[in-house]
């Protein structure tokens, strides 16, 4: 303790040295190392390969489907493949939704077809379909607002429009038109609900998605329109008439099943039970090959958990990539592994899942205590060459992550451009061919970086607040 100003110091710095003990910054030679894991990715096409592998060879990947366990066995390959040093599953009970047909056309005043989708654990329509006026509402709070039996008989179309912005935030405000407008819809005396695709383009292809129930509401069928079509369907309202629509849609459930997380791990080599944990949900809807919506997410944080297993020497902690089950259809996967996690809740350090598309990252966020954000900022600065901006402690950590987020464990994001991930998301367009494999790469990039650093990382995170009781 030579230095004057120290000296002077003193008090604080006892204070300061007590409080920041647990949490220690990097050495020269980690940040060394993820500098060129982070340069070296750029270069690397293992995230693209797995993603062209998994949409080719696999495809759609419903959960309950053939594919969804044909992509289980993928997986496990993958990983082992890959040189992942522990390869396991999970079980997961999920309930099993069967899309049938859906059709729908305009009967009145001006009869043409639409292009339609179920929205996913929609019943179906009575054998031979509906046909029935419908009764028009801009927003899901106009079809609230309506006076009691508004809708008898009828089927409610809500128009409301997704507006398109980098951070996705137009989706939170439209799609409780898709999860609850069939409830709503119901409880007005309506039949069925139509609503407007909660999607960005103009394409002639319909976005399905998750829709609920309520248990006390009679359970009516729900089904999304092409962009175009809503648009054809409101022209034909501005003409003053009733307008009639044929609906015939065919879906049913099949019970209970047990599916898998398939998790691979790279074994820490100081404290390996203590877990950095990344990934991608494994699932995805039937529609298109789930290139983007998560195909990318899982090969992302493979690839980043190979170029990790390549290096001379393991990490400090284990890194563990999870596929997980079942998101689309509820987080059963993620949910199921917090309730199979959460008595170890201390040793998982952090968590990340890459679900939102493949495109560039360009804000990297976290969830932690005060005290590590030092070192979150050092991880900031290895990630900014690649242009990602720190923006700052209240990240989410992702869909799967979330309900381990919720009993307390730290969380970070590396924010996707989310720009025209809603022109794709959840229809027959999300193919392969959507993804740029050099901002694919930039994404491995980033993920690698942060995954490295969190391994070697000294000290335990601490806790977050936890926003769910643990009962
Ligand atoms: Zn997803």
């Amino acid at each position: 303790m030579k230095h004057p100003l120290l000296a002077i110091a003193l008090g604080s710095l006892v204070f300061l040295s007590a409080c920041d003990k647990a949490e220690q910054t990097f050495t020269q030679d980690e940040i060394k190392t993820a500098e060129t894991l982070r340069d070296n990715a750029l270069n690397e096409n293992v995230a693209y390969e797995l993603l062209e592998s998994l949409t080719t060879e696999i495809g759609p990947r419903m959960v309950g489907s053939e594919n969804e366990k044909r992509s289980i066995a993928w997986a496990i390959d993958k990983f082992e493949t890959l040189g992942f040093d522990k390869v396991y599953t999970e079980p997961v009970t999920v309930p099993r939704w069967l899309r049938g047909k859906a059709e729908a056309s305009i009967i009145s005043p001006y009869p043409q077809p639409m292009h339609i989708t179920s929205l996913g654990h929609s019943v179906g329509t009575p054998d031979g379909g509906i046909e029935a006026e419908v009764i028009h509402f801009a927003t899901l709070d106009d079809l609230k607002n309506a006076p009691e039996g508004a809708a008898d008989g009828k089927i409610v179309f809500i128009s409301n429009r997704m507006e398109r912005a980098q951070n996705g935030s137009g989706y939170g405000k439209a799609v409780p038109a898709r999860s609850t407008g069939a409830v709503e819809a119901a409880k007005k005396g309506a039949i069925a609900i139509i609503i407007r695709s909660i999607g960005t383009d103009n394409h002639r292809v319909p976005h399905t998605g998750m829709m609920r129930y309520a248990d006390d509401v009679t359970r009516i069928p729900a089904a999304a329109l092409s962009n175009p079509d809503a648009d054809v369907m409101e022209r034909q309202f501005e003409r003053g008439k009733p307008v009639t629509v044929a609906l015939n849609m065919e879906n049913s459930f099949d019970g209970e099943f047990i599916t898998q997380n398939v998790i691979g791990e790279i074994t820490g080599s100081e404290t390996p039970e203590e877990i950095v944990i990344i990934g991608g949900h494994l699932d995805s809807w039937d529609l298109g090959t789930g290139a983007i919506d998560d195909g990318a997410g899982v090969s992302i944080t493979m690839a980043v958990g190979k170029m990790i297993a390549d290096l001379p020497n393991a990490p400090r902690r284990t890194i563990r990539v999870i596929a997980f089950a079942a998101e689309e259809i509820g987080l059963f996967g993620g949910k199921a592994y917090m309730e199979q996690h959460r008595d170890n809740l201390d040793n998982l350090i952090i968590g990340a899942e890459s679900d939102f598309g493949a495109d560039r990252i360009y804000a990297f966020a976290t969830n932690v205590r005060e005290q590590a954000l030092p070192a979150m900022a050092e991880i900031a600065a290895v990630l900014k060459p690649l242009g990602i901006e720190h923006t700052g402690n209240e990240a989410g950590g992702g869909p799967d992550i979330s309900p381990l987020r919720a009993i307390g464990m730290p969380v970070a994001n590396l924010y996707q451009d989310g720009t025209r991930y809603f022109d794709l998301h959840h229809t027959a367009d999300d193919t392969l061919d959507k993804v740029d494999p050099e901002q694919l790469t930039q994404n491995v990039a980033a993920y690698v970086a942060f995954t490295y650093l969190m391994a070697q990382h000294q000290g335990k995170l601490s806790k977050i607040e936890a926003t769910e009781s643990q009962e």
